[in-house]
């Protein structure tokens, strides 16, 4: 017999109030989405609203006691079916948890709750000299609490590291209701397991974050923007080798090739050099006598590798071009209907190996490909564009992405850079960890998990007893 819901929404409105608990069809549908397109679309039975950690546990109480699965959502912006349900349950939505609870100077941190919004912390710690760097895309809506569930990267990660970097101590909400601190306040911890990374890209999984403690650092005083435009990947790849190897650390090092360059120009006209087969899009920061050192450096290597450099004049041309990377998907997203988008990533010195895979890898399937990402860190983000009701087409879209992660994988890369596994990974997994890997994984689940309870059918393939899913893709 399933959960008395009825019952279980009544005791949901109780607890925490009937404005805090949608139920309305027509706006649970939302819901069932998420950013990543083609996935099934389940509706949840509710959507909850906590502000504060002991609502969070009094849900997660009230779902065991119902056996209601319960999906953790911030701002919904995952790209791996992370927040969407997979069978009727609870949504459970942190932006009224959107408190920042304090920013101590001295110490370099802020302790948030997770609904907050990345560019808010910014915006509040700005005054102080501070910044946190963790930038993906979506600065402007993704939640703290959603970058930490992904370990989100972004534009910076090159010189500043990813989330799993920024993230000191965390409090969670368990499957069974109880609340768990790991980490702290100290630069230092090595006080048993790393639960704080555990936790940091555990997709939701494992627990729910009710608040994090994240370390800032001090925003750099000067900065300067290059793009530079290639007539060949090969040339692009090369530059980006280089820059690498020169010993400058670029704050960012994106890339876009040409099917990006040209969708992005005809929808922002940021002056893209439309004929072009890449662009490098190039930002060094820091004290201003380096900023001018390392530009000229990375100006001379550019030009060694065959590339036209042209230099942002002022803040206003900056942004421009910032904001024309920043449109790569929503550009693309606008060419056809259904647009998917991978997370294949190489060690860096492989970018120009997995370029060229890229553009075999569209050929072979014909199909359009994108490429666009974060050159620096080897991070690219092939996107197919197609159109989910053409059956032929998709399956051809299937195979294409089999083969992108089979490419990523032979060149020593990982399936996924920063999106995340969620659902629509899973299956790869074993291709990646083996199934002892895997094992592990499930281990951590069962152990902190044992009634699957915490975002269910994420992240783990089913045990390859239960069935296709477990099977590693042929495609
Ligand atoms: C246009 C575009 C550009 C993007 N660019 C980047 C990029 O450059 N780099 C990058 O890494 N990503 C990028 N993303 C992906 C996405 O924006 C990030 O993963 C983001 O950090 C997710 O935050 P969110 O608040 O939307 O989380 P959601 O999408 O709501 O949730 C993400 C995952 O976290 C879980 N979760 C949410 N809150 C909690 C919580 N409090 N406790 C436990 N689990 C929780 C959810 O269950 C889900 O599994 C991009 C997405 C888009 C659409």
């Amino acid at each position: 017999m399933g959960p008395n819901l009825p019952k279980f929404i009544d005791a949901l409105k109780k607890a925490l109030g009937p404005d805090e608990v949608i139920t309305a069809r027509e706006d649970l549908l939302c819901y069932s989405y998420d950013a990543t397109p083609d996935l099934p679309r389940v509706v949840p039975v509710a959507v909850v609203t906590p502000s504060a950690t002991a609502e969070v546990q009094e849900v997660v109480r009230l779902a065991g006691r119902y056996g209601v699965p319960v999906y953790p959502r911030g701002a919904g912006t995952n790209l791996s079916g992370g927040s969407i349900p997979t069978v009727p349950g609870l949504v459970l939505s942190t932006l009224k948890m959107n408190r920042i609870l304090e920013v101590d100077p001295d110490n370099l941190l802020a302790v948030v709750q997770p609904g907050v919004v990345i560019d808010r912390l910014n915006e509040t710690v700005a005054p102080h000299g501070l910044t946190y760097p963790p930038d993906p895309g979506t600065v402007a809506t993704a939640t703290i609490g959603g970058s930490v569930a992904e370990c989100s990267g972004g534009l910076r990660g090159l010189k500043y590291g990813v989330t799993r970097d920024y993230v000191m101590g965390l409090e969670v909400v368990l499957a069974d209701g109880r609340v768990a601190r790991f980490g702290g306040r100290t630069v230092k911890n090595v006080t048993a397991y790393d639960l704080v990374r555990l936790f940091t890209g555990s997709e939701g999984t494992l627990g729910i974050i009710t608040e994090a403690t994240v370390r800032l650092i001090p925003a750099p005083a000067a900065r300067k923007t290059l793009l530079a435009a290639f007539s060949t990947l090969t040339g692009a790849g090369d530059a980006v080798r280089l820059i690498v190897r020169s010993r400058v650390v670029p704050a960012t090092l994106e890339i876009m090739d040409r099917v990006t360059i040209e969708t992005v120009e005809s929808y922002a006209r940021a002056g893209l050099p439309v004929g072009a087969e890449a662009v490098l899009l190039i930002e060094v920061d820091g004290v201003p006598e380096a900023v001018e050192r390392e530009a000229e450096t990375v100006a001379g290597i550019v030009r060694r590798c065959g590339g036209e450099l042209r230099t942002a004049a002022d803040d206003h041309e900056r942004e421009q071009l910032w904001a024309a990377r920043r449109a790569a998907l929503p550009a693309l997203a606008r060419v056809s209907p259904t647009t998917i988008l991978e997370d294949a990533t190489v060690p860096r010195s492989r970018l120009t190996d997995m370029l060229l895979a890229l553009h075999g890898i569209a050929e072979e399937y014909d199909l359009t490909i994108g490429t666009f990402g974060h050159a620096g860190d080897g991070n690219l983000h092939p996107t197919i564009l197609t159109d989910a009701r053409d059956q032929e087409e998709m399956e051809r879209v299937r195979l294409a992405v089999g083969a992108i992660f089979r490419a990523a994988l032979s060149l020593g890369g990982t399936l996924t850079g920063e999106h995340g596994i969620g659902l629509a990974k899973k299956r790869f997994l074993p291709l990646e960890m083996g199934e002892e890997g895997v094992w592990v994984v499930r281990a951590i689940k069962r152990a902190l998990d044992p009634r699957d309870l915490l975002n269910p059918g994420k992240l783990i393939p089913a045990a390859p007893a239960a069935g296709a899913d477990g099977e590693v893709d042929p495609g």
